[in-house]
């Protein structure tokens, strides 16, 4: 599969390095674009946030799956904030690590942690760019977060129900 991540303005380079090398295990193919700068369209200084969709649509759709991947913290419609969103079987998600730092929670940093999760985010968005849509184990990596404690609770990996799915359309894991 054709995979490529997008950096969204300044974002932590081991996380990155970690998603492509792990993605490229899981999918076959993972390359990192040259960065793009954050949309100041997609601001709202009241909510000092972005909006999510709006930096979704600017990702070009370069790869068969592009991820885009930025610091800034994202909300979209009627969310106080998203971890992540995707077009569902399109070509485009966005992942944020702001509210996947411990420090966020007042924690101190932990880059295993983070990684773990940036992954986490990754594969499910990626999922929802592959069709798949949320699944009921909540230890499915296709689960819905509704915060970062359903996000630790998760393997970053899809469950035989997902797989089988993806299986069905062709798409091929090493996991
Ligand atoms: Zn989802
Ligand atoms: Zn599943």
């Amino acid at each position: 599969m054709d995979l490529c991540i997008r950096p969204i303005g300044r974002v932590d380079g081991d996380v990155v390095s970690f998603l492509r090398d792990t993605l490229r295990k899981v999918f076959g193919c993972c390359k990192v674009l040259i960065p793009m700068e954050v949309p100041m369209d997609a601001y709202d200084p009241i909510r000092n946030q972005f909006e999510s969709t709006k930096i979704l649509f600017k990702l070009t759709p370069l790869c068969e799956v592009v991820l885009g991947v930025t610091e800034v913290d994202l909300y979209a419609d009627g969310l106080n904030f998203v971890f992540g969103e995707a077009e569902v079987g399109g070509n485009r998600a966005i992942i944020s690590l702001h509210r996947l730092r411990p420090e966020f929670y007042g924690e101190k940093p932990d880059i295993d942690l983070l990684k773990l999760r940036a992954l986490k985010e990754a594969m499910h968005e990626i999922g929802h760019v592959l069709g798949l849509l949320h699944c009921n184990d909540p230890k499915c990596v296709m689960h819905f977060s509704n915060s970062i404690i359903d996000t630790d609770l998760k393997d970053w990996k899809f469950c035989e129900r997902c797989r089988s799915i993806l299986k069905r359309k062709g798409i091929e894991l090493n996991l």
